[in-house]
């Protein structure tokens, strides 16, 4: 059994499955990959996202607002609306919200309030956070120290950063995901780190459609290539496959609250 932590389920291309999402539902769970979380990138196409998963439970999902998301001209997300949107029973988390500072330009400060509102409404909520954060180490641990981030925790997801990061994320009581970046073959770094954060704070993830592992790199990602994101870090560790996916999955069930829902094979 397989969970993909983050992946984008709305996003994802369709085509090679004629079109239709039942399809790439039946296509994940042969795959083995039992257990899903649909991150949320913006509000305004929230609804529609919540909708294409609710027919299967063995999916939750979180709801955010993405540092990269929107224009001047959008309403900031209140703290009110994502709670409000957070008290639904599938919602496991709130994100994905952080730092981004490699692909924005000029005065960011948008970017930190934003961020600060997430982690307020976390711990109103108490659920755990999902933190992306490029380019912005030093603020992003900053801000998640100042706000009290460890009280509710959460994941670093999609990590590329270095050990030091890792560690100050792991002191302050929070887990760190793997994508697929971690097959690339220029991540020699990154699959040290890999192979360094403890086991019981380890998660993996596809953050489909983006970056899909070797050897399917380049094409829309999708949930059913995490098992490669768990062989290369099974590898890596020294642990057979089966020993880092029934960690890597225990551990979601722990930091998201999520039960363990049993989902019966794909019949298509
Ligand atoms: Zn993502």
């Amino acid at each position: 059994m397989f969970v993909d932590s983050h992946c984008h389920l709305d996003r994802v291309d369709l085509s090679p499955h004629q079109g239709e999402f039942s399809r790439l539902m039946a296509a994940t769970a042969a795959a083995g990959v039992t257990h899903l979380l649909c991150v949320s990138i913006d509000l305004p196409r929230y609804p529609a996202m919540r909708a294409l998963v609710d027919p299967y439970p063995q999916v939750a999902v979180s709801v955010g607002v993405h540092p990269n998301e929107g224009s001047a001209a959008d309403p900031e997300p209140t703290v009110e609306d994502l709670v409000r949107l957070a008290a639904d029973p599938r919602n496991v988390a709130i994100g994905e919200t952080g730092l981004d500072y490699f692909r924005s330009e000029g005065d960011v400060e948008w970017q930190r309030a934003r961020f600060r509102t997430h982690i307020a409404a976390a711990r109103a909520c108490a659920k755990p956070l999902i933190i992306h954060t490029r380019e912005a180490r030093e603020d992003t641990i900053r801000i998640l120290r100042e706000e009290g981030a460890d009280q509710v925790g959460g994941v670093l997801h999609c990590f590329t950063e270095d050990w030091a990061m890792a560690k100050q994320g792991l002191d302050l009581g929070f887990y760190v995901s793997f994508s697929g970046i971690v097959t690339f073959k220029t991540a020699a770094s990154l699959r040290e780190v890999a192979a360094q954060v403890p086991l019981d704070r380890l998660l993996i993830e596809t953050d489909s459609p983006y970056l899909a592992p070797v050897p399917h790199r380049g094409k829309s990602n999708e949930p059913r290539y995490v098992p490669q994101v768990a062989a290369c870090i099974a590898a890596l560790r020294g642990l057979p496959v089966e020993e880092l996916a029934r960690a890597t999955s225990e551990n979601y069930f722990r930091l998201f609250g999520v039960e363990r829902i049993v989902c019966s094979p794909a019949s298509a």
